[in-house]
């Protein structure tokens, strides 16, 4: 099915960070027709600023707009406009290994309906925010509860794409969770509901010795550009990586668990929750597997090791 149209959208402007005009019957605040984007600039040591990977969002960006029925920017248009917002905000962005700019693209329905249908007009903003740890808990391990009850996503559904309305679906089973003590939310599917899917804003993996296996997507999760990345650096270390549909019962022998995502980016998981019993991974602290992996990725998102797989876009 063919639903978004090709995209013509004009050239942008840097304006101050602030509200924005938006008509009551647009078809984002009406009938949630919104996607968005999360991705980060880093700073080297040597000043200079890191994208990673933002082709990779400019086309899930695209999918996400065809499930949406919306026109999206082209790869191009996307990254230019990425590039020149996080230039203009480059005093915002921390020192290496002290933090990164967050970059968040939006693409909504701003014009009108009434009936239910597609907006008749779109419009693509980009803003951004300096950001430490997305935990609180930084690389420390970070506690989970299984869902059984509440689901993120269906097939035939929107879970594969980063629309707004997904978010809005896990914010009550979330906010449950933290008022328990838990970091945060594990879903399960929603037709066995034994198998696992993803955390609300992160992908995860189950290490057991030398495999380490993560849910396939099969259009109910997030196609995550961590978990991408981290599956070609975790075979490059040799490891095998199965991608598949794991059990929850899987979770009870593993040697280790941890999420990953723009903005955990690899997440150790200390301990899962799950109908009552709680799992204690046996590593004091973070797990060997999950370290080695953070270390790799991070070192090469700050530009402390060489771009040995060429992910990085250099802005200045
Ligand atoms: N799953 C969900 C539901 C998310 O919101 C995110 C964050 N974008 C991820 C997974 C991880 O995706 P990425 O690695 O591209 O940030």
């Amino acid at each position: 099915a063919k639903c978004g149209t090709d995209g013509n959208f004009s050239e942008g402007e840097l304006v101050p960070f602030g509200p924005i005009a938006l008509s009551p019957s647009s078809g984002v605040l009406n009938y949630g027709q919104g996607l968005f984007e999360g991705l980060k600039a880093y700073r080297k040591t040597d000043g200079s600023i890191l994208l990673f990977r933002p082709e990779e969002n400019a086309q899930r960006m695209q999918t996400g707009a065809e499930r949406m029925c919306m026109p999206a920017p082209s790869v191009e248009q996307f990254i230019d406009a990425v590039k020149q917002t996080v230039l203009a905000n480059k005093r915002w962005i921390p020192p290496t290994g002290k933090g990164s700019l967050y970059i968040r693209p939006l693409l909504m329905g701003s014009g009108t309906v009434l009936g239910l249908a597609p907006a008749p007009e779109y419009t693509f903003i980009i803003f951004v925010s300096p950001v430490g740890n997305y935990f609180k808990e930084g690389l420390a391990p970070i506690n989970l509860i299984v869902e059984d009850k509440f689901h993120r996503a269906t097939p035939g559904g929107t879970g594969g794409v980063k629309t707004i309305g997904n978010y809005a679906s896990v914010l009550m089973a979330q906010k449950i969770a933290k008022e328990k003590g838990y970091s945060d939310v594990l879903y399960l599917d929603a037709v066995h509901k034994k198998y696992l899917e993803e955390v609300s804003s992160c992908n995860i993996f189950v290490v057991k010795g030398n495999v380490i296996s993560t849910p396939a997507v099969k259009g109910t999760i997030l196609p995550g550009i961590t978990r991408k990345s981290i599956i070609d650096v975790a075979l490059s270390k040799g490891f095998q990586v199965e991608e598949r549909l794991v059990s929850v019962d899987e979770l009870l022998d593993a040697d280790e668990v941890f999420c990953t995502g723009t903005a955990v980016v690899v997440s150790p998981v200390g301990s899962i929750t799950y109908q009552g019993k709680r799992v204690e991974y046996g590593h004091q602290g973070v797990g060997v597997v999950s370290q080695q992996l953070y270390t790799s990725l991070t070192s090469l998102q700050m530009g402390q090791t060489e771009d040995w797989m060429g992910w990085t876009v250099q802005l200045n």
